[in-house]
């Protein structure tokens, strides 16, 4: 069974991290609205150069921008057949109420919000630490998620790894009170449809992931 789920979480909150396990262990799709902004800075593109005068604010990307590119994705081949996971999308009440549009027009819902709640306080502390494998994307922390071998990639073995632009001090207080006040609103909205799982990400990696894998296997049964 396809299952299409929304990773919920302010940034930070350990989505891309929950994403790749996800990933690894289920056919669900992973659609990162940030990664495919920033695929779209590193090319260039025109879309990529007007994303990148918010993205380095710490603001959000337009929604007609934004809905347009998930909207395109979603109604690939490859995501029907397989289902998907949003990670940073919907990030405001007017995104989720396009997807849930977008979803009934073709006859397709949500099957559950996994929301992965973190103080804030913990958060800055965590964006400041994070660093990405260049080549193939994946996620680490100076303190609580190194590589196993130090300066070597888990996945791909690759030794060239870079930090976000947007993860430097100046920028993560704004994107964390941007992403704050449109939260609640976003929760209260899954809440009301009965979707909503609440899981602590202030636990560690493994235990998120445990967690989150029990609200999929019950989705499954
Ligand atoms: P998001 O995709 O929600 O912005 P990430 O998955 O990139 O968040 O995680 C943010 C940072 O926190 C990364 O450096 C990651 O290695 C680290 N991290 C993720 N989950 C946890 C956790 N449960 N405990 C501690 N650090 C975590
Ligand atoms: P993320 O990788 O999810 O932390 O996103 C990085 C940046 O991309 C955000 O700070 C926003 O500027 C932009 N962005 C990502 N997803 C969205 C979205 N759903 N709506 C608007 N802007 C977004």
């Amino acid at each position: 069974m396809a299952i299409n789920l929304v990773l919920m979480g302010l940034p930070g909150a350990g989505k891309g991290t929950q994403a790749q396990k996800i990933e690894a262990n289920y056919s669900m799709l992973h659609i990162s609205t940030g990664d495919i902004f920033r695929n779209a800075i590193q090319n260039q593109t025109e879309m990529g150069k007007q994303a990148q005068k918010y993205i380095d604010k710490g603001e959000l990307v337009p929604d007609e921008v934004t809905d347009g590119i998930v909207a395109d994705r979603l109604n690939q081949k490859d995501i029907y057949n397989n289902g998907f996971m949003l990670d940073g999308y919907p990030r405001n009440l007017e995104q989720a109420k396009a997807l849930q549009k977008l979803l009934t027009d073709t006859n397709r819902h949500l099957d559950a919000v996994i929301n992965i709640d973190v103080d804030p306080d913990i958060l800055v502390k965590r964006l400041s630490a994070r660093y990405i494998c260049k080549k193939c994307g994946a996620t680490y922390n100076k303190i609580s998620n190194p590589t196993k071998k130090a300066g070597v990639c888990d996945f791909c073995g690759s030794e060239e790894f870079y930090q976000r632009d947007d993860d430097k001090p100046e920028t993560v207080k704004n994107r964390l009170d941007v992403n704050i006040k449109m939260n609640t609103p976003l929760i209260d909205f899954y809440k009301e449809q009965n979707i909503l799982y609440n899981i602590n990400g202030d636990q560690d990696i493994d235990q998120v992931f445990k967690e989150i894998i029990q609200v999929l296997d019950n989705l499954s049964n």
